[in-house]
């Protein structure tokens, strides 16, 4: 299978060149080119159609066909057709050698999508050829450069026909009998040749459970191999000093806190290395759990470090962390990026030395020039990733700490399983006791006089608001509101109340202005762009107004809407919004609907899609061929669950029958290897 492309009949140089721009190099990418669909071609009475239906019809030539060319190499080919008693107009664009393949009187069967009110038919071809056993489901595939579909639907079948033996099962006969799977040979031909319907729903069946599992036992191979390979740190807790901690807050812990606390602990006491993704909804309370497990850490004789993803929320978990632990004499120090180069080389020295026991910063913290004394675990804050590069330099550094990943962002779990298939997740499902949920309103552009008043008038009860807008700076590609704009307006509409303006460009000191401006309440109303969105702080904010809100993604309305509601006081959200689409539509009136972060990322997920969901850039996401992650969501828990399964069981590791499931993952060890260093 691993043979070149040229070893098919017919593959000359030019094909092969071809087949290289697709990433096509060998017999095994050429059966596993799925197609991306599958054109239904059966012929079909034309009256059955609905209006604008593609559908494929047979009948018989009835004019001569007429050929344009217009605009730049645009050609247009018009001929009468009959089919089934009715004249139909067919069109067919840019194929002018159809031309000479039809001549009157012929009978011919073509596709395309069906205008039923003028009869007419377009966006199709002629097709011949066709193999009228396989029920007219035509593949189609995704080219690239100058393939053709006919060359490449060719070459498919030749490979088959030559190769078609060497298609070899490696799944378990025991998974196949349980989950009654199509063999593998019969599966690869099914999805490029369908015989029906239904065959190609089995054979979907199996390749979607097969991607996914082999996913899954990667994953879970990874999780094993850094758990057994990272054995170093064992940290014992002096768990009635944190116990006796824990009495002194000024709340008690939700069930929720304790459970994740007892996960985390445990994963801190043994000897493996903690890899683990915290989840909890804004406000359910993180922080107090990420300030236990530091403590507990620094009482058994480590450094602590917390990494978050802006300057601003440093401070603030400094000031939180300084007056939980400083108390029982913990020093906690920020790294900040503003800080004078003399403050840094002494934070630097005693970090070395030991002296300080937790460090807080943005990326920065786990640099190259920072040395710990005896760093034990990182937490990260809001950030989604921790990439391989900040591993690969903690290894470096010979440092193995435990890494916990905080989020509020509500990850469904189909995406959490998938793009932290290695890690241990913990979920915070419960709110602390007392807590309002946002009355969340959307209201149209034309009602903004009404929520500037509906503004003011909280403002005059003592409390402060938000408002928040897309951009910086006017631009003139985007009709939308600037934070600029919007700030020197409401400076005036607002008065005599006192208008701060926050975004990205400031410099951070003029951004820690800002914010403690606003946190002392000099300032009753920030206008601000997203870089509020997460973890500030401010309990007296009661109100937020969010200014083209369908320009958001739901997860990050949320975001910012838990920006208010952390006091006990009844607060309030405006969506400023005016969608034009029904999705748009939908996802303001979801907003409105729940407070719940999890339900809110499911549904935003359906909406949306998995590559939208967590922005392109730092999707991290699995590619799959034939499974989605969000539809067969279900066949990857089940494949999860038989990947540990093998993994654990010794006859994996032993028999022959699972030995191409461990070639594989040799293989995928090996790549991931060289990725690391
Ligand atoms: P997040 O999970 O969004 O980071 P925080 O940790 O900032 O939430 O907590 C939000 C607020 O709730 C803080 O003011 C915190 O002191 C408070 N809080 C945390 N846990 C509890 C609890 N168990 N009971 C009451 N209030 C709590
Ligand atoms: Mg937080």
């Amino acid at each position: 299978m691993n043979r070149p492309v040229s070893d098919i009949t017919g593959v000359g140089p030019k094909m092969m060149e071809q087949l290289e721009r697709m990433g096509i190099f060998t017999i095994q990418q050429v059966m596993e080119h799925y197609p991306f669909r599958y054109e239904d071609k059966a012929v079909r009475p034309i009256m059955e159609a609905q209006h604008d239906e593609r559908i494929t019809i047979r009948g018989t030539v009835h004019s001569e066909p007429e050929l344009r060319f217009y605009g730049k190499n645009k050609a247009r080919l018009t001929v009468r057709v009959l089919v089934d008693g009715l004249l139909v107009q067919a069109i067919f664009f840019n194929q002018p050698y159809l031309k000479r393949q039809i001549s009157l009187g012929d009978t011919v069967v073509i596709n395309g999508k069906l205008d039923k009110h003028r009869l007419v038919i377009s966006g199709g071809t002629i097709l011949k050829n066709r193999d009228e056993n396989s029920e007219g489901l035509e593949p189609v595939y995704s080219l690239k450069g100058d393939m053709k579909i006919t060359a490449l639907r060719k070459l498919i079948r030749q490979t088959f026909v030559q190769f078609n033996e060497e298609i070899k099962e490696f799944l378990p006969p025991q998974l196949m009998a349980t989950y009654r799977l199509m063999e593998r040979k019969e599966t690869l031909r099914q999805l490029h040749f369908p015989t029906s319907i239904d065959m190609l729903k089995q054979a979907k069946r199996r390749m979607i459970y097969e991607e996914l599992l082999l996913f899954q036992l990667k994953m879970q191979f990874f999780r094993k191999k850094e758990r057994e390979g990272d054995i170093g740190q064992k940290k014992v807790i002096q768990m009635e000093k944190i116990d006796a901690f824990i009495t002194t807050l000024p709340f008690p812990l939700t069930n929720a806190q304790q459970r994740v606390l007892g996960e985390i602990m445990t994963d801190i006491q043994s000897e493996h290395r903690m890899n683990r993704l915290l989840q909890g909804d804004v406000g359910s309370g993180k922080t107090i759990v990420a300030g236990i497990a530091l403590l507990s850490v620094v009482q058994a004789g480590f450094q602590g470090a917390l990494m978050v993803p802006t300057e601003i929320l440093a401070e603030q978990h400094k000031e939180s962390l300084v007056s939980l632990l400083e108390p029982l004499g913990v020093r906690v120090e920020l790294l900040s990026g503003s800080a004078k180069v003399k403050e840094r080389r002494v934070i630097l020295e005693d970090l070395k030395e030991g002296k300080i026991n937790i460090l807080i910063g943005t990326h920065a913290l786990i640099q190259d020039s920072v040395t710990f004394h005896k760093l034990g675990l990182v937490i990260t804050d809001e950030q989604h990733r921790f990439g391989v590069e900040q591993r690969r330099i903690l290894r470096k550094k010979g440092l193995r700490p435990d890494v916990l990943f905080m989020t509020a962002t509500p990850i469904p779990r189909t995406l959490a399983i998938s793009a932290f298939g290695d890690m241990d997740v913990s979920v915070i499902d419960e709110m602390p006791k007392g807590r309002k949920p946002v009355d969340t309103r959307w209201a149209k552009p034309n009602m903004l006089p009404r929520v500037i008043e509906f503004v003011k008038k909280h403002l005059a009860q003592g409390n402060q608001a938000y408002i928040i807008c897309p951009l910086i700076e006017e631009s003139e590609k985007l009709d939308v509101q600037n934070a600029i704009d919007v700030h020197a307006q409401l400076q005036v509409e607002l008065a005599p109340f006192q208008v701060g303006l926050m975004h990205g460009r400031l410099a951070a000191a003029e951004k820690d202005e800002v914010m403690n401006d606003f946190a002392s309440n000099v300032v009753q109303a920030l206008v601000s762009t997203t870089v509020v969105e997460v973890g500030v702080n401010v309990p007296n904010a009661t109100v937020m107004v969010i200014y083209d809100a369908e320009r958001f993604g739901l997860s990050q309305l949320h975001q910012l809407r838990g920006r208010v509601g952390r006091g006990s006081t009844q607060s309030y959200c405006v969506l400023l919004a005016d969608p034009k689409s029904d999705v748009g539509k939908e996802r303001m009136k979801i907003m409105t609907d729940t407070t719940d972060g999890f339900e809110l990322s499911e549904r935003d997920l359906e909406l949306r899609g998995p590559g939208d969901f967590f922005g392109s850039k730092q999707s991290g996401l699995p590619e799959f061929k034939v499974a989605d992650i969000v539809e067969d969501y279900r066949v990857l828990e089940v494949a999860r669950q038989d990947a540990v399964k093998l993994i654990e069981s010794e006859a994996f590791w032993k028999n022959d029958q699972y030995k191409k499931l461990r070639d594989y993952l040799k293989k995928q060890a090996l790549f991931n290897e060289e990725k690391l260093d």
